[in-house]
């Protein structure tokens, strides 16, 4: 019940759908046909389950878009924000501070990848990007350099602010804004390259777009940064990077003195196994980005991690105007930095990292059953993230009309069976929680394999 006009209005799932249709304009959605739907009206959540306000349950398969990591509603994060509330919800960072930025900012100092020392807070992971772009453009300009050029993949998926739009390569997304954006040089999104020329990942291809990094990076003296996901391009239909590839970059960009700018957004906090992509490949990048996973999936908080190379570079008397010019109103919130403490803490106590090995091993065993499938072209995994994509024709590789919609059709499939899907494309996206039990997997996967199964030509 709420009160509305002094009147009792019962809040019944009708009432709830017609004043979303009414009022609500949705991200990454086109509302005419939204509103032509039904739509799933969350309510709660509890571990890895979600509640609909008709009290449904399903399986939250896709970690509430890749941010949730112990499960909703989980008695440790929530004491964390309670306590943390009853002292103060929100302090500014300008010029002042607050002791959960503080403890926040030293343990992600402590768990980051070795030489990463200085952490700028934002609140979502374009922010962090477009912070990370801005502070490599005005690193050089502090050392009295004039560079302008970011060298990029094609396929990159960085976030929606024009910064960040600016360093993408997904034409469907960013197109439409070209001359709105900053120049940028592409090369290849590693995992086509290689599948057009060798079927698939393998060294030699990373070496060859090593090679043709090289020669950009030998050629041109303007290059500000080379900036790239950590170890998969999600956004892309979960395109993973041959092994060695992102070592190899780093190797590049030190050998020619270029700033290095990884965003681990969606890799980073356990996703690929590891607490960051760079800790498998033994790489420390001048700027990591940071956001999704960082609260458990609980608020809005990024973090853009760099060096003391980088910090260094921006001090000076006041009057040098050295200073980065850039701030939020929300930044290095209390609320949001107290859980995301919590959540680092939670890895720790429960073993996350150490239990979710073995998840990993069995998504891939079961992952492999999909290949049998007549509508499945091709299946990627890292770590825990997994991408399964929907062909029209296996033999000639032939992809669904994109307004047919295959993708969300299947996840609407997956609903009859408990479990909540979010495609991208034709790609159908595995990003569990990473508490997520073997049984629980086994009701996703194959809640998903009949939703494919029923698939028609
Ligand atoms: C999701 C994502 C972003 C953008 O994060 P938002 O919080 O949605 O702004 C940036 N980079 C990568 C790799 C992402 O997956």
């Amino acid at each position: 019940m709420i009160i509305f006009d002094d009147q009792e209005v019962k809040m019944t799932y009708e009432l709830l759908q017609a004043w979303d249709k009414e009022y609500f304009w949705h991200p990454f959605t086109q509302m005419k046909v939204y509103r032509e739907e039904e739509n799933l009206i969350f309510e709660r959540g509890e571990g890895v389950y979600l509640y609909d306000v008709n009290g449904r349950k399903y399986i939250d398969a896709i970690s509430s878009l890749w941010c949730n990591v112990h499960g909703h509603n989980h008695p440790d994060l929530n004491r964390a924000l309670t306590e943390q509330l009853c002292k103060v919800a929100h302090t500014t960072t300008l010029g002042s501070s607050n002791v959960p930025a503080i403890l926040l900012a030293k343990k992600l100092v402590e768990i980051a990848p070795k030489g990463l020392t200085k952490v700028f807070y934002s609140e979502d992971g374009a922010e962090a990007v477009e912070i990370a772009l801005k502070l490599a453009y005005q690193y050089w300009k502090n050392l009295g350099e004039d560079r302008r050029v970011f060298l990029t993949l094609s396929g990159a998926y960085h976030g929606d602010t024009i910064g960040a739009v600016s360093l993408g390569g997904i034409d469907l997304f960013h197109g439409t804004y070209r001359d709105l954006l900053f120049e940028s040089i592409k090369l290849p999104s590693p995992y086509l390259f290689c599948k057009e020329r060798y079927g698939g990942l393998c060294p030699e291809c990373g070496e060859e777009l090593l090679h043709m990094l090289e020669g950009v990076l030998k050629s041109r003296g303007d290059i500000v940064a080379v900036c790239l996901e950590g170890g998969i391009q999600g956004a892309a239909g979960m395109l993973p990077f041959p092994k060695g590839f992102l070592r190899g970059v780093r190797e590049l960009t030190q050998k020619y003195e270029v700033l290095l700018i990884v965003d681990e957004v969606a890799t980073g906090f356990g996703r690929t196994g590891s607490m960051f992509y760079c800790d498998q490949e033994g790489v420390s990048p001048d700027f990591m980005c940071l956001g999704k996973g960082i609260t458990g999936g609980y608020l809005p908080l990024a973090a853009t991690l760099t060096t003391e190379k980088v910090f260094n570079a921006f001090l000076g008397e006041f009057g040098e105007l050295k200073h980065f010019y850039h701030g939020h109103t929300y930044t290095g919130n209390n609320l949001a930095c107290a859980v995301a403490l919590a959540n680092i803490e939670l890895f720790e106590r429960e073993k996350t990292l150490e239990k979710l090995q073995s998840k990993i091993e069995y998504l891939s065993r079961r992952l492999a059953e999909f290949w049998e499938l007549p509508h499945v072209g091709d299946v990627r995994q890292l770590g825990f993230m997994a991408g399964i994509e929907l062909v029209k024709d296996k033999k000639k590789g032939e992809s669904f009309p994109y307004g047919e919609r295959r993708g969300f059709q299947v996840a609407y499939r997956c609903r009859e069976r408990g479990v909540f899907l979010r495609p991208l494309g034709d790609v159908m996206v595995l990003m569990m929680p990473l508490v997520i039990s073997l049984q629980e997997m086994d009701t996703v996967i194959d809640a998903l394999k009949w939703a494919i199964s029923e698939l028609r030509p």
